[in-house]
């Protein structure tokens, strides 16, 4: 399929990239392409940034049919661009279509959608320190029907927001809120994927965390409320004494891309990894010890997020005194050099775009 290209007139003003924040401002430019049944994925295209039009039917907007994606684009230390797996974000992009009844695109294909589209507003990737540009692909139904069943008309589309350095302070430990109360996800459900009704089920804990001075939610898994699932856009690692451990994947929890890159990272550094059940209890126990050494979250958006407090119940668990950890730290300055091209990619992460 080719994919046409039709150019904004007006393109806008840049914003100022100290003050970029995160999704704030979108690019000149976004990719759509329809799905329509009979005809399959078809006219791919990239047109001016701008309202897509709607019937008030569209299957979306009643019945919570969409899957998403997030991944960046990084202005290298050398000048060239970079997105960081981009093959493994469309991956699982169609694991969570599998899984929302929406048809399966060409990954292949996708991929190159996303560099010509990022190709094309590449004077929209921030320069700065920390900067990237923050890349949203998505799915949605828009079959015009009430009533439930898989949509036969989806568009998928892709837009790009410069978004600025997540800690522009440093990085900075976060007080998480260990969710009691309500759940995120079971097994048999969409936890796996990345779909908006996840994050719909988020909202009230995160509100109510929120106003308690906790930035994100951990969620325990929705039957024993027994054991550690992940935190609200992040997977969670653990370090016990000379043990990392982080939650097995068993469908009710995200298969973060930064997660698998920080233990094939952990392990070629001959650190002892091991994906298994984490019991709250057991770290409440173990930092109780002293043998809670750190603990940190891993996300595309923020990559490594250092968790200074816990709090389950009434009980604050205080992490290394609060103070970022130094396998925390050398994730971040590991992941963030091989996404800036500052250090070398000897796992072939990384693919630049010219
Ligand atoms: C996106 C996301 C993650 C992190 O995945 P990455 O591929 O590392 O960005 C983890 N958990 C949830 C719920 C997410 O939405």
């Amino acid at each position: 399929m080719k994919i046409t290209i039709e150019r904004t007139k007006t393109p806008k003003a840049k914003p100022d990239q100290s003050n970029l924040g995160f999704g704030n401002y979108f690019t000149d430019h976004m990719f759509l392409m329809n799905y329509d049944e009979g005809k399959g994925w078809n006219n791919p295209r990239i047109v001016p940034y701008g309202p897509i039009a709607l019937d008030p039917a569209a299957m979306c907007l009643h019945y919570g049919q969409e899957v998403f994606e997030g991944m960046k684009a990084y202005h290298g230390v050398d000048g060239k661009c970079r997105l960081f797996r981009p093959e493994a974000n469309m991956a699982r992009l169609n694991l969570s279509n599998e899984r929302l009844c929406i048809p399966k695109f060409d990954e292949a294909f996708a991929v190159q959608a996303i560099e010509t589209l990022v190709k094309e507003d590449a004077d929209w990737i921030p320069t700065e320190d920390g900067t990237s540009l923050y890349i949203r692909p998505y799915i949605f139904a828009t079959e015009p029907h009430v009533g439930v069943h898989p949509a036969k008309q989806l568009i998928f589309a892709v837009i790009l927001s410069p978004v600025g350095a997540y800690y522009p302070e440093g990085l900075n430990p976060v007080k998480i809120y260990v969710e009691q109360n309500y759940v995120r996800a079971v097994k048999g459900g969409m936890g796996y994927t990345k779909t908006g009704g996840n994050y719909a089920a988020g909202l009230k804990a995160q509100e109510e965390a929120q106003a308690q001075g906790y930035s994100q939610v951990l969620w325990l898994d929705g039957v024993e409320r027994k054991y550690i699932e992940e935190v609200g856009t992040m997977n969670v690692f653990f370090v016990l004494e000379d043990e990392v451990v982080t939650p097995v994947l068993q469908g009710s929890i995200l298969d973060g891309i930064t997660r698998k890159s920080c233990v094939a990272l952990l392990q070629s550094w001959g650190v002892k990894v091991t994906e298994r059940l984490v019991a709250l209890e057991e770290l409440i126990e173990a930092a109780q010890a002293g043998r809670l050494k750190e603990a940190f979250g891993s996300g595309t958006a923020a990559v490594i997020s250092p968790i200074g407090e816990l709090r389950c119940g009434d009980k604050p668990l205080i992490i290394n005194g609060g103070e970022i950890g130094p396998l925390s730290r050398r994730l971040y300055d590991e992941l963030t050099g091989i996404q800036w091209g500052k250090l070398a990619d000897p796992f072939g992460w990384t693919k630049v775009i010219d």
